[in-house]
């Protein structure tokens, strides 16, 4: 047992060497907690195709394995009709999203830097997201589809051997940011891609090649007028992305 006046002065010389902050401060582990909740996490972003595709058609269509087939190194991807390229909106969604991440704490790799380059490859664009032992890594795309079409949906990853561990993780995933896309951005989810808004596919070497819980988000239909009128604004596209940033932090934090 202790005695009172011994407790007493144990308590004072634990204040004294333990420095604390001001009261009503909160401690520093406990903030840094807060404002940097993906703290030592990686997540993996993939700007669909670059800017500078359409300048090299040689080394875009050479052929890659995807996993279970031979496909083109990559495409150019599509546009709005008024001529807004997929690169471009794909990038944009990108760099705010890395920024939001990176505030939260989180170290992001990305498969491409600039839009203006041609490539990776889409092989190559997996590896570099396996490699950095993503704990998340998301696809980002807009697609291109039939005019009266429009809206969001999340494509899933369908086991195929590299990929069979992340099945359910990715799928976890996708069931998040399909939530968090659609509650944010107002886009409804699309009416002519997949069911409910969920499209597995086993023919894209971004989901076939993928080691880390993934999906490929195609956000909207570009040839769409309704989607176009939105997709290109910043503000659209800020909100795209912090709606990422809200699944991939929900994803991550809920393991
Ligand atoms: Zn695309």
């Amino acid at each position: 047992m202790i005695g009172t006046h011994a407790l007493a002065s144990l308590l004072t010389a634990l204040a004294l060497a333990a420095p604390h902050p001001a009261a009503g401060e909160p401690t520093a582990t406990a903030s840094a907690a807060t404002a940097r909740p993906l703290a030592g996490m990686v997540v993996g972003i993939d700007p669909g195709h670059n800017g500078g595709n359409f300048s090299d058609p040689s080394f875009i269509n050479a052929p890659v394995w995807n996993g279970r087939e031979e496909e083109a190194c990559d495409t150019t991807g599509t546009e709005t009709d008024g001529g807004y390229t997929e690169a471009l909106f794909n990038f944009n969604v990108a760099s705010y999203l890395r920024a939001l991440l990176i505030r939260e704490g989180a170290k992001v790799v990305m498969t491409r830097r600039t839009n203006e380059g041609v490539g990776p490859c889409i092989d190559r664009r997996a590896q570099i997201l396996d490699k950095a032992r993503a704990d998340v890594a998301i696809d980002i795309h807009a697609d291109g589809g039939p005019a009266g079409g429009r809206g969001v949906a999340i494509l899933t990853p369908v086991a195929g051997g590299p990929n069979d561990h992340v099945i359910a993780s990715s799928k976890r995933f996708g069931r998040i940011l399909l939530k968090r896309f659609t509650t944010v951005t107002g886009i409804p989810i699309s009416n002519y891609d997949g069911s409910g808004g969920f499209a597995p596919r086993d023919n894209l070497a971004g989901l076939n090649l993928t080691t880390v819980p993934k999906v490929l988000i195609e956000c909207v239909n570009m040839r769409n007028a309704a989607d176009a009128a939105r997709l290109v604004k910043p503000s659209f596209q800020r909100l795209a992305a912090k709606s990422m940033a809200e699944a991939i932090t929900g994803f991550l934090l809920s393991r």
